[in-house]
């Protein structure tokens, strides 16, 4: 089957500014600073003050971001950790790394970000900090998260990964708590060329324990004060990341548009029980995906959308299929099925349709026209035959 819309098309966003990148890279060749270098601290400067912050410091990925941002805030053994359990699991094992315990929650419905209601319920003696997922590029309520970790006397540590420039409440993603790891994984909405990683904060131990962490927990050359381990962000992929950096605006409000426009064509399926998740931050949501809710009500399964559109060469996905706390690695923290009841339906009714800048009208409306195509064609097949269908052809 050939390939009609896409999940994602990055050569799309690299065609256009080839050249410009082709040179970027071409001038870390020059300077051979492969290592920490030049354009590696231009970058970090560059991202924080776009996102609002003072700090910047570059690792190899966005997980390491999070196992290695968690230490640096002095969050480790012995501290419990909040987090959602619909996250990609890269959060938790982030977690795990850093050697907090993790405490999973459950998410909101309409939204499937975390829920600060069931946060709350989870908070004991030996909570140190929530992170937050921004996830598919919506921000959890800056104000509402300042609110709760005001009352319960506790950090906010930002997962942002899905959520680079995504803004709430005045806020920008990366500015609302001690600190934020970001991804530069290549198809977030700020991607380089393999992988890569951020952590933000306004904090300057923070920052400078981050920097030693990352780079074998050296203070000075061969001047070891703790132990750290190699994760910088190589001066090759900063190079790139910052070239493309002011693109990205443009980049995110494409996204919105798209997603506007998804909205629009699939108003006339709520009625058949599809729903996009709801954007509650207006021009603010950065649609690192675009997820829509198969409802209990709608006449056929998840399943069967996805089989449909794969037919007929329309690409999907699904975020996440296993909530955190049903994967078979975490099975040791003691979750069961039941734990997590929104978290648990959310991963059956889900479904990301293609969003990346770039996709245009006529696709958009292809994806939607197939959706619908799908719904009435199946479940008029699902209808069972009347019942007294025998005596009419005796
Ligand atoms: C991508 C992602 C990560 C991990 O980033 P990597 O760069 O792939 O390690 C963490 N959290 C979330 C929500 C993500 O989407």
């Amino acid at each position: 089957m050939t390939i009609k819309v896409p999940f994602v098309d990055l050569k799309l966003q690299h065609e256009p500014i080839q050249m410009e990148l082709q040179h970027a890279i071409q001038s870390v060749l020059e300077q051979g600073d492969f290592i920490l270098g030049q354009a590696l601290s231009d970058f970090e400067a560059a991202f924080a003050a776009v996102c609002g912050t003072e700090y910047g410091v570059g690792v190899a990925s966005g997980t390491d971001a999070i196992a290695l941002g968690l230490q640096a805030c002095n969050i480790g053994a012995g501290d419990e950790v909040i987090l959602p359990t619909n996250t990609f699991v890269a959060t938790l094992i982030g977690v795990l790394r850093s050697g907090a315990k993790p405490v999973l929650v459950d998410c909101d419905r309409q939204t499937a970000l975390i829920d600060l209601e069931a946060a709350a319920k989870a908070i004991t003696p030996h909570t140190k900090a929530i992170i937050p997922v921004h996830l598919y590029g919506q921000m959890v309520s800056p104000r509402d998260l300042l609110k709760f970790a005001d009352t319960y006397k506790i950090l906010i540590f930002e997962d942002a990964a899905q959520a680079h420039l995504a803004q709430r409440d005045g806020y920008y993603a990366g500015s609302v708590g001690i600190a934020a790891a970001f991804s530069f994984y290549p198809s977030k909405n700020l991607g380089a060329f393999g992988d890569g990683g951020m952590l933000l904060t306004r904090d300057l131990d923070v920052a400078q324990k981050m920097m030693r962490l990352r780079n074998y927990g050296a203070s000075q050359k061969y001047f070891h004060t703790e132990s750290g381990t190699n994760s910088r962000l190589d001066t090759l992929q900063a190079a790139v990341l910052h070239q493309k950096l002011p693109y990205l605006t443009k980049w995110n409000r494409d996204r919105l548009s798209i997603a506007q426009e998804y909205d629009n064509e699939l108003a006339p399926l709520a009625s058949a029980g599809i729903f996009p998740l709801e954007n509650q931050s207006g021009t603010g949501h950065v649609y690192h995906l675009y997820v829509i809710r198969v409802d209990d009500s709608c006449p056929i399964e998840r399943q069967q959308i996805q089989e449909h559109l794969t037919a007929v060469g329309i690409q999907t996905g699904i975020h996440y299929p296993i909530p955190c706390h049903l994967q078979p690695a975490f099975t040791n923290l003691g979750y069961q099925p039941g734990d997590f009841p929104q978290a648990e339906k959310l991963s059956k009714q889900i479904l990301s349709l293609p969003m990346y800048p770039g996709l245009n009208s006529s696709q958009i409306k292809e994806v939607v026209a197939a959706i619908a195509h799908a719904v009435s064609t199946i479940s008029q097949a699902n209808e069972p035959l009347p019942t007294d269908l025998g005596s009419v052809v005796v």
